[in-house]
């Protein structure tokens, strides 16, 4: 049997190993080590006190059949929208609604040019809006970064309302010092011309499947959170003999030429050493190249100075909002309908507001009586907000909530969750990750695979897709590792980098 040691229990390690062990015919002896208490990685789901909330909310959409075929296979579909009997283990399909709240007041995401923008920026600023719009379209940018790519798509004036304080609340930069990249790797259609495009569709009931993935409008939904659906995995996984091992730390690699020996994980302060055959990493592509025996100086200073943003989220519980829900959506006890509102205000340092009752209403103990929310914060490690207590945090979190009218009393209960690395970012050595691809591609038993383990901005289901690639080129002992490092870089996002 071939030693498998896959490092991270995050949706790319789980999927990795579900793979070998369903369709690699007993041949594989599969161990996760995984550094958290839990499994899920970022996609995991945190009980406070019996309300549930996610690292961010997680919706669970793609356009991957072999994704799509493991969802179903982990979780079966709940065809019904709540779920009335009193089956546990189930998939929702929910309804996406998010909005941007500015100056007060909620406007459509992405931003688009409707009667409701209108009457809330007033005449002037939209025909302003208009202008700088048709202006960019008739004599567009050099798109050199991500500025240039916005005004490009959404005029000048849109950009400096909606994008320039958002994007650089989200990744501590100014969209101008930003690769436009991660604007094609994000963003990519997204324009008015294609918010235009849906809105008239939707008006005739068009449906299209090539659809833009920020606008997609329904998706999935575990039960309990994306969370309920990694533990359901795992529990799978260690049915057909995996092994998970929890709160151990990969903090040593063993490289011998072209090869990985072993490696070293910390559990309880106590060193132990792991052969192996096959490593798949889900870890940090810094943290892998600092944790090797020996490496290339140039290549490991490209790796210690790749950048990240991390993520701080405060849960709130609050017995009701005082903002009204004005929209013709239904909700219990009619809370606003959205799942999230992007908060591009900038008087608040907050990014984003989940609720998570509108997510699931099995995530709230008592959805009847409370409103659980997540309040966002992008940060960096270190910096003022990560370095304040957790007790802080929260104050300043609820102080937010009430600067910004969302709730107008004292909240019932709060706590506050740290996420290094949420985001790996785009920018200073990124422009030199080419260079690191090729260095571990050279080290013929290590994959790397998913969002850190590639430094690629991969939602869930393409961290899975990265692993079902690489658990086929195992299985079929096939060397090149190409098609596990192109998931998720589109055809187009090829041209532009031309
Ligand atoms: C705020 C936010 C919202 C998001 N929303 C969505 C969404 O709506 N839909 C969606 O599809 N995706 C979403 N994502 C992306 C999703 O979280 C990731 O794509 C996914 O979790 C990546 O899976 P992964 O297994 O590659 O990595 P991770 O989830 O990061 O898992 C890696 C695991 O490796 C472990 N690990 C790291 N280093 C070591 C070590 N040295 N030793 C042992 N273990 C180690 C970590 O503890 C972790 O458990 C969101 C992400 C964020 C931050």
């Amino acid at each position: 049997m071939k030693n498998v040691i896959i490092i991270g229990a995050g949706p790319a390690g789980l999927t990795a190993a579900y793979q070998l062990l369903k369709k690699g015919k007993g041949e594989y002896k599969v161990t996760i080590i995984e550094a958290d208490k839990q499994v899920g990685g970022i996609s995991k789901t945190i009980n406070y006190k019996g309300n549930r909330m996610d690292l961010g909310g997680h919706r669970f959409f793609t356009k991957e059949v072999e994704v799509k075929k493991i969802w179903k296979e982990i979780l079966p579909l709940q065809i019904t929208t709540i779920n009335p009997d009193k089956k546990e283990s189930v998939m929702l399909i929910r309804n996406r609604v998010s909005r941007i709240f500015y100056e007060d007041k909620f406007y459509d995401y992405p931003i688009t040019i409707n009667f409701k923008t209108i009457r809330n920026l007033g005449f002037f600023r939209t025909v302003f809006c208009g202008f700088s719009y048709l202006r960019y379209k008739i004599f567009p940018k050099v798109e050199n970064n991500l500025e240039d790519f916005y005004i490009n798509r959404f005029g000048k004036k849109l950009y400096s309302m909606f994008f320039c304080g958002y994007t650089e609340k989200v990744w501590g930069r100014k969209p101008k010092e930003i690769s436009k990249d991660w604007g094609y790797q994000r963003v990519k259609g997204i324009s008015i011309s294609a918010v235009l495009k849906d809105y008239i569709k939707r008006i005739f009931k068009v449906e299209d499947k090539s659809k833009e993935t920020s606008l997609i409008d329904k998706f999935y939904y575990p039960k309990y959170g994306p969370g309920q659906f990694y533990e359901e995995m795992s529990k799978k996984i260690k049915d057909m003999g995996g092994k998970i091992i929890c709160n151990s730390t990969v903090i040593k690699i063993n490289l011998n030429e072209k090869k990985i020996n072993s490696l070293i994980y910390l559990k309880n302060n106590k060193e132990y050493t792991k052969k192996a055959d096959i490593v798949i990493s889900t870890m940090p592509i810094k943290d892998l190249l600092e944790s090797f025996n020996k490496v290339d100086s140039h290549i490991l200073n490209i790796a210690s100075s790749l950048p990240y943003r991390d993520f701080i989220t405060v849960g709130v519980l609050v017995p009701k909002l005082s903002i009204e829900n004005t929209t013709k959506i239904k909700t219990l006890n009619n809370i606003i309908p959205d799942n999230w509102l992007y908060v591009q205000d900038n008087k608040v340092h907050l990014g984003r507001i989940q609720i998570f009752n509108n997510w699931s209403p099995y995530m709230v103990k008592n959805n009847e009586k409370t409103v659980w929310l997540g309040l966002e914060y992008f940060c960096n490690e270190n910096d003022w907000l990560w370095s304040s207590s957790d007790e802080e945090i929260k104050n300043y979190a609820c102080r937010e909530l009430k600067k910004m009218k969302i709730i107008d009393q004292d909240v019932l209960d709060s706590c506050c969750i740290r996420v290094k690395k949420a985001y790996p970012a785009y920018f200073d050595s990124y422009k030199d990750i080419d260079k690191i691809k090729k260095y571990l591609n050279k080290i013929d038993n290590l994959y790397c695979i998913g969002r850190n383990g590639q430094h690629r901005y991969n939602n869930m289901d393409h961290s899975m897709l990265t692993a079902i690639k690489c658990a086929d080129n195992i299985l079929k002992n096939k060397k090149n590792k190409n098609n596990i490092w192109n998931v998720n870089v589109e055809k187009d996002y090829h041209e532009e980098e031309k």
